[in-house]
């Protein structure tokens, strides 16, 4: 087990677009179907790490149910990283492969029965971060699955896993949310606009969770107030002293580096050619002080804010 948050999976409630894997799952472990190898694939930040914890530990949960309750004895012990029927397997602390010893130990875990109820649960994440060797002294658990033990392959790059794993896995693929449901969703986690749940959406690529983390580390909505006051003084609706008190609350180089967005902006934009030749000497004048900034240079904002302002307040 890696953090708190995988320790409890009861306090993640499952997300919107993972319902329709959920109730496959629920309803094949209903009828007493469910695959001994499941491969839980979909691209990243669609939340398949937490969601393969809610699952094992509702597996393991003395309540019937899809979901962990979070109290009975067996989620006590889930909780406390202490359950005797569930592993966890994922790359050490500060390594990218998860290697042989691994997955041998993790063998021997599957042969053994249930100690504590009717399961047995090993999830591997990710799963292509197996070496070949780990990946082929896994294949004989899935060779010969014994009884009521689970294993859950979490992977957003299952190509990448060898095909005789894959062929002994029956697949289930978190899809990713429709536009709607993203934002509706960020909307509602974060509290922000729907314009920035739609912006941090798209610049994490359709990661929803990344999104939010985004969205919550401030980030945004900073940078969106920040370009306001840039754009303010590139277009002459706001002037020099009132403008520098915003910018004055900002680090220089996210100043810097948020100016030449808004000029660059304006330079793909324009269909003046002087209003053109202007912004490309906003833009080369930024790239200078942000190139002479990051290999070491400081000016001091009490001289850069204002030589900022006055260049963006230029007109040629
Ligand atoms: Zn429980």
């Amino acid at each position: 087990m890696r953090s708190p948050e995988l320790l409890k999976p009861w306090l993640n409630p499952a997300l919107p677009w993972q319902h329709g894997v959920l109730e496959r799952l629920s309803s094949l472990q209903a009828q007493e179907k469910l695959p001994h190898a499941i491969l839980l694939t979909g691209a990243k930040g669609l939340g398949k790490t937490r969601m393969a914890a809610s699952f094992a530990a509702g597996l393991l949960c003395k309540i019937p149910g899809i979901d962990p309750c979070g109290s009975c004895e067996a989620c006590q012990l889930v909780g406390g990283g202490a359950h005797g029927d569930f592993k966890w397997i994922a790359p050490e602390e500060g390594k990218r492969a998860i290697g042989v010893d691994a997955i041998r130990h993790a063998v021997t875990f599957m042969q053994q029965t249930p100690g504590y109820g009717f399961h047995k649960l090993l999830v591997i994440e990710p799963a292509e971060a197996m070496t070949v060797a780990a990946a082929n002294a896994l294949l004989k658990t899935l060779e010969e699955p014994s009884g009521n033990a689970h294993l859950i392959l979490v992977s957003h790059r299952p190509g990448e896993l060898p095909a005789t794993i894959r062929s002994r896995c029956q697949r289930f693929n978190v899809p990713h949310p429709t536009m709607q449901v993203a934002i509706d969703w960020l909307t509602a986690q974060t509290s922000c606009s729907a314009q920035i749940a739609d912006q941090a959406y798209s610049l994490t690529r359709a990661q929803p969770l990344t999104a939010e983390r985004l969205i919550q580390s401030e980030d945004l909505v900073a940078r969106e107030a920040l370009a306001g006051a840039l754009d303010g003084l590139l277009d002459g609706t706001k002037v020099m002293p009132e403008a520098l008190v915003e910018l004055n609350s900002y680090e220089l180089d996210m100043v810097l580096e948020t100016a030449l967005q808004s000029v660059e902006r304006r330079v793909y934009a324009a269909a003046v050619p002087n209003a053109s030749r202007q912004h490309f000497y906003q833009r080369d004048q930024i790239l200078r002080w942000l190139a002479a900034s990051r290999s070491g240079i400081n000016f001091g904002r009490d001289v850069m804010l204002p030589e900022l302002g006055r260049l963006l307040t230029s007109r040629h």
